[in-house]
């Protein structure tokens, strides 16, 4: 079981298997995964990073703040 959830600090989404307890951000910030909201769950790696490309690309707006 993989869960999808946003970066608390840049609000990107990621995914994580779902005993990994902490996953670092490409912004650099690490989420504990304990205290994300899960957006989506999936059976798999491959289906976790489809949710997350099309959640990505789907005009929630979201622009890098880099
Ligand atoms: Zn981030």
């Amino acid at each position: 079981m993989f869960i999808v959830f946003r970066c608390r600090k840049c609000g990107r989404y990621l995914y994580a298997g779902k005993d990994v307890k902490t996953r670092q951000c490409t912004c650099g910030h690490r989420n504990n995964l304990r205290k994300v909201r899960i957006v989506a769950r999936a059976k798999n790696e491959v289906e976790a990073s489809e949710i997350v490309r099309k959640m990505q690309g789907s005009g929630t707006g979201f622009r890098s703040l880099a």
